[in-house]
């Protein structure tokens, strides 16, 4: 899990393939040339040739190298009643197949969903994809994932919810991914994405297709009502209406274009740290996908995980409510800044128009930034300052110099002697990062400090955040930028836990 960007509550990272991503419900012939593909165990093991295709690997049977996500084919042996088929029977099967990640048959009872999936790790040493189906409540969701996170690749629901969404992401632990079946319009993708979900799967592609009908940007068209196609994807350009009336592969790949194309621009407005402006456009679509974006955008989830402060501008179109802003106002109110104050520092000093007209004093600024940062009154007669267009930056006691006002978002970093200083001011772990001797050494050896080696972390940690990294007797060892929030460090093995700024040691 190698975290690149993130926004809202999205992440960008890699593993088996890049996350976000769309994998398209597909079998059989015609798998398209994608990243990975969500694949129905249950067709399978209906299939006439079900001979032939249990001997082969998946990979092989469906000519396909990326990566198989399994769906074990629920909802259809519940709507044909299929008794013959059981749990063994499925995972036994993908097992055999070489599935990279295996679903066992999801149940309508925790209990009998709890034995399905231990059934299924006696069977098999791959991870397990776990369906919830969203009927569960907050209890019985907290009880299926205590009892199976230990074996699971993710978790899988069809409710496209954003309230059962930010449940289960409150229940399921931070390394797992999260993945919505059955979506029915692109628009929805980075609505969802906002939230934290991980994964996109719908047949809906092929499924559109087959009744002649197009996705547009905005609505889902009968191809007979067009007279031009909106799009210059492989499956349009030079093309219109009547071709694809005729070649309905055609239409089918549009339609999977058009999901395609949503999760690599959401992808694109997460690494730009545009994802709110996106999501907003995008869920316009809709009333109701644009009241799912915001329930999103009002939610305690994204204000928990919203990478703060962040290096962009903020435009403001209307009187909309911004997570940034609400975070901004949340933080300054409880640390007891004064907002007038903090008129050059995110996300109040990087509004257009701005928010705050004044300009304050630069004592008055640094004051603010202490106590809007770490919440603690500095004794300003012992700082001095350069000043910079009238807002101090590098800020000094006596001789010795303690860091900067950074200029882009007015935030205080550190130097080394500085975040010594300021440590004696915080209580721990308030403002650190502890590591372990391991980590020390990392350190040392100009690495990264993983997760593993991290033994404390300020219980408000989140993303970007500037953190002074200390070993097991606080002593400085570095400082640098968060890139997790402090769930994430608790439940996210093996990754990069803070990008070191300056080193001590
Ligand atoms: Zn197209």
């Amino acid at each position: 899990m190698k975290m690149r960007y993130r926004d809202l509550a999205a992440r960008v990272f890699d593993d088996e393939i890049r996350f976000p991503a769309f994998l398209p419900s597909v079998y059989g012939r015609n798998v398209p040339n994608t990243e990975g593909i969500l694949v129905n165990v249950y067709r399978i093991w209906t299939d006439r040739n079900y001979r032939t295709a249990s001997s082969k690997d998946i990979h092989s049977f469906l000519s396909f190298n990326g990566f198989v996500l399994p769906e074990s084919g629920w909802k259809q042996i519940d709507k044909y009643g299929d008794e013959d088929v059981t749990n063994e029977d499925l995972v036994h099967l993908q097992e055999r197949m070489g599935f990279p990640v295996v679903a066992p048959l999801p149940a309508g009872r925790v209990e009998d969903a709890i034995i399905n999936a231990g059934l299924a790790r006696e069977m098999t040493e791959k991870s397990l994809f776990l369906e919830i189906p969203a009927s569960w409540t907050e209890k019985e969701v907290l009880a299926f994932v205590e009892a199976t996170k230990e074996w699971a690749w993710g978790y899988g629901t069809h409710s496209d919810d954003p309230e059962f969404l930010e449940m289960l992401l409150r229940v399921v632990p931070r390394s797992k991914k999260i993945a919505v079946l059955g979506i029915h319009h692109p628009a929805i993708i980075p609505v969802l994405a906002a939230m934290g979900a991980d994964v996109f799967s719908s047949g809906a592609h092929a499924r559109y297709a087959s009744r002649g009908l197009y996705i547009t940007d905005a609505s889902i068209r009968p191809l007979s009502e067009m007279e031009e196609l909106p799009c210059s994807c492989n499956a349009c350009e030079n093309r219109d209406p009547d071709d694809l009336e005729r070649n309905r592969e055609l239409l089918e790949r549009h339609n999977l274009n058009a999901f395609l194309l949503e999760v690599k621009r959401t992808r694109n407005a997460i690494a730009e740290g545009r994802l709110y402006e996106y999501a907003r456009r995008r869920a316009m679509t809709h009333p109701d996908i644009y009241r799912k974006f915001l329930f999103v955008v009002r939610s305690d989830w994204v204000l928990e995980n919203l990478p703060f402060p962040k290096q962009n501008s903020i435009y403001l179109f209307e009187n909309e409510f911004r997570p940034e802003i609400e975070l901004g106002k949340r933080l300054a109110r409880e640390r007891g800044a004064n907002i007038d104050h903090l008129a050059f520092t995110y996300p109040f000093g990087q509004t257009y128009p701005p928010m705050i007209e004044s300009r304050p004093e630069p004592e008055d600024v640094v004051r603010a930034v202490f106590r809007y940062q770490y919440g603690i009154d500095v004794d300003v007669s012992s700082l001095r300052w350069e000043l910079r267009k009238g807002i101090p930056r590098k800020i000094f006691m006596g001789e010795t110099y303690i860091g900067l006002i950074r200029f882009e978002d007015g935030f205080f970093v550190p130097s080394i002697e500085g975040a010594r200083w300021l440590k004696e001011l915080l209580p721990p772990p308030q403002g650190r990062i502890v590591v372990d001797e391991d980590g020390v050494q990392q350190v040392r050896n100009k690495r990264t400090p993983l997760t593993d080696h991290v033994l404390d972390v300020d219980p408000g940690l989140r993303p970007n955040m500037e953190v002074i990294i200390v070993d097991e007797n606080d002593g400085v060892i570095a400082t640098g930028k968060s890139v997790l929030t402090a769930r994430e460090v608790a439940e996210i093995p093996r990754v990069p836990a803070v990008k070191v700024r300056h080193r001590a040691v």
